[in-house]
């Protein structure tokens, strides 16, 4: 309880904590934790006396009771000083595995319960844990009332469903058997109402709705909870189609629909097509085709390149180069694939399209949409700190991207003033979906992702987290683009985190800072993820019509009607000049050629 980030653990985690840590012995001058190697556990001091040195010099001297090294219990870190036994020691020893499994066991617990569920429908019997893992975690719940209608003939369908308790009676109108009398002489708008036939009552164990997902076709029937109601699991299309779609069982049931005559009406393509369909403009453009300008960013793994277009040099593109060798290397693969699958399938103008990937032995390649008015990092870095209206702009326009990417069940968990363009207009454009995830709006995840000022307290103690992570970087957003530096921050993560953990209300805030973005911030970051502003029945709405916002012109802003606050200087399609300047990479990566980036 003395150590700033393990006392936030509630009792019962904190018991199973001590249950599971095991001692280990050091004799005396050797090292417990040596600076630069990377960590994965959290060591207490029990016996003996330890010495922390950090790049040759002795910082100070532990003994018995001490908490150490507990960023490594996060996530793989490189440890930033040593730690050695100057006596005979004995320390206890927390593993990350350990730790992370006790913290998520409470959001697991529910996880669980659905997998020992799947386990029992006879469909899914044959797969592995993993893959019913894969399920349940894709899983939601859904409550129907006796009566309601699950689903209805004739529409298109967007999910597949699993009876957990209850029952539902399956219904079908039959062609040519209209209860209205073929000779009615008035005339009705609507369709009069057509007999149902009761084809036949599934129960616990049972699914439906996988017809029109298999086949993109309307719904074939109707299904109808029964009393006392009906409790679901529901899965969406994508996960379906992934996790499900090919058992075989599945795609032979024969449910004698044709022998009762019943067409099967094709819907159009399922999803919105105003994005995904859409082939790109670009999409005929070669990697060949472009020649480097400058240098726009470097990030974690590699770096982001002005190119011309050599066919059309009014033309200019952003190229992502990401290094194969360091993706492979930290098992960044899925969020790789995840960036291009995410980025590729929006289109809002305020998130930088992605055109067209590429690929070679060395480098995974994007190309994007150059936004040329420079990072709002870089004109905040500049001016010291923005107006309460050139904040409020920019905070609009990352509202309208969030707003936009929750609809689609995006979860964007990288918000920060690096990440934000502006075009040559200077409205704000979202990059870098490296950390974004589709996620079911009543889903959670646990991947510890996101940059360390911005990241929200579920997050640093493991307990699973959705969408309401975007709305609590929302607010540490306002914040830092009021005053300049984000309202937690520290000299290393650890320490942001601690002071992440004891909330907003331990913050200051500059007295520049109006009363009405300082409710909105705190608002906003508020540790319980329920209740942010957001997270409720009028979802990121409610963020729109809080004071800070009043009398601004939403529509204004969609339209691009409203005068940004700043306007960019950019002369021309290869002016660089809003960024800083980077040396160029003399280093030549090694080829990576597992084979693991085929769709790029
Ligand atoms: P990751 O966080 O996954 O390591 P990253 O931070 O390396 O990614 P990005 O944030 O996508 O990569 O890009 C790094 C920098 O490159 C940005 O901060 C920005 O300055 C510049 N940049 C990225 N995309 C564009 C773009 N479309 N137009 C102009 N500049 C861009
Ligand atoms: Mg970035």
């Amino acid at each position: 309880m003395d150590n700033d980030f393990l006392k936030n653990l509630d009792a019962s985690q904190v018991r199973e904590i001590v249950d599971s840590v095991y001692p280990q012995e050091f004799p005396a001058g050797s090292w417990v934790i040596r600076e630069g190697d990377v960590g994965s556990h959290l060591f207490v001091s029990a016996v003996g006396e330890l010495e922390v040195v950090k790049e040759g010099e002795v910082l100070g001297r532990m003994t018995s009771g001490k908490a150490f090294g507990e960023l490594a219990i996060l996530y793989n870190c490189t440890r930033t000083a040593s730690i050695k036994a100057v006596t005979k020691a004995k320390v206890w020893v927390l593993d990350r595995r350990v730790f992370q499994q006790v913290m998520m066991r409470t959001g697991l617990k529910r996880m669980e319960d659905n997998i020992n569920f799947l386990s029992s429908v006879p469909l899914l019997q044959n797969l592995n844990d993993d893959h019913l893992t894969k399920i349940a975690d894709g899983l939601e719940v859904d409550f129907y009332a006796p009566g309601a209608y699950i689903i209805r003939q004739g529409t298109s369908g967007d999910s597949f469903y699993i009876i957990r308790s209850g029952k539902v009676r399956v219904t079908q109108r039959i062609p040519g058997e209209s209860v209205l009398p073929e000779s009615a002489t008035v005339a009705c708008r609507r369709p009069g109402k057509v007999a149902e036939e009761e084809i036949r009552i599934l129960e616990k164990g049972s699914y439906f709705g996988e017809q029109a997902l298999l086949r993109e076709e309307c719904r074939t029937a109707n299904v109808i909870a029964m009393a006392p109601g009906v409790e679901c699991l529901t899965l969406d299309r994508d996960s379906f189609i992934q996790l499900i779609g090919d058992l075989s069982e599945l795609r032979e049931k024969d449910y004698g629909d044709e022998s009762r005559g019943v067409t099967r009406p094709v819907t159009a393509p399922p999803h919105n097509v105003d994005a995904e369909a859409g082939e790109s403009e670009y999409s005929h453009i070669r990697l060949d085709d472009v020649d480097v300008i400058a240098t726009l960013g470097v990030g974690g793994f590699g770096r982001v390149e002005l190119v011309q277009y050599a066919n059309d040099k009014t033309l200019s593109f952003a190229l992502k180069c990401l290094k194969k060798q360091h993706i492979v290397e930290t098992q960044q693969q899925e969020h790789i694939f995840s960036e291009k699958k995410i980025m590729m399938s929006v289109r809002s103008p305020f998130i930088a399209r992605l055109y067209k990937t590429f690929r070679d032995s060395k480098y995974v390649y994007m190309l994007m949409e150059a936004c040329l008015g420079g990072e709002v990092w870089t004109i905040l870095r500049d001016r010291g700190w923005f107006d309460d209206g050139t904040a409020r702009f920019y905070t609009a326009c990352v509202v309208e991207a969030l707003e936009y990417l929750h609809s689609k069940n995006i979860i964007y968990r990288d918000l920060k003033p690096e990440n934000l363009l502006l075009d040559t207009t200077g409205y704000v454009k979202l990059v870098d979906f490296g950390f974004s995830k589709k996620l079911g709006a009543s889903s959670k995840t646990w991947t510890f992702c996101g940059t360390p000022e911005y990241v929200a307290p579920e997050i640093i103690l493991n307990k699973g987290h959705d969408r309401a992570v975007d709305y609590w970087s929302i607010g540490i957003l306002m914040y830092e683009l009021l005053t300049g530096t984000p309202p937690f921050t520290a000299s290393d993560p650890m320490k942001t985190y601690n002071i992440i953990l004891k909330g907003i209300d331990m913050v200051d805030f500059p007295t520049h800072v109006t009363r009405n973005a300082m409710s909105l911030i705190k608002r906003l970051c508020r540790e319980t993820p329920a209740e942010r502003l957001g997270s409720q029945k009028a979802g990121i709405q409610d963020i729109k019509k809080h004071k800070w916002f009043q009398g601004f012109d939403w529509d204004g802003l969609r339209v691009r009607s409203l005068t940004p606050p700043i306007l960019p200087k950019v002369r021309g399609p290869t002016d660089a000049s809003n960024f800083d300047a980077y040396p160029r990479d003399v280093e030549v990566p090694p080829d990576e050629l597992s084979g693991w980036d085929l769709d790029f």
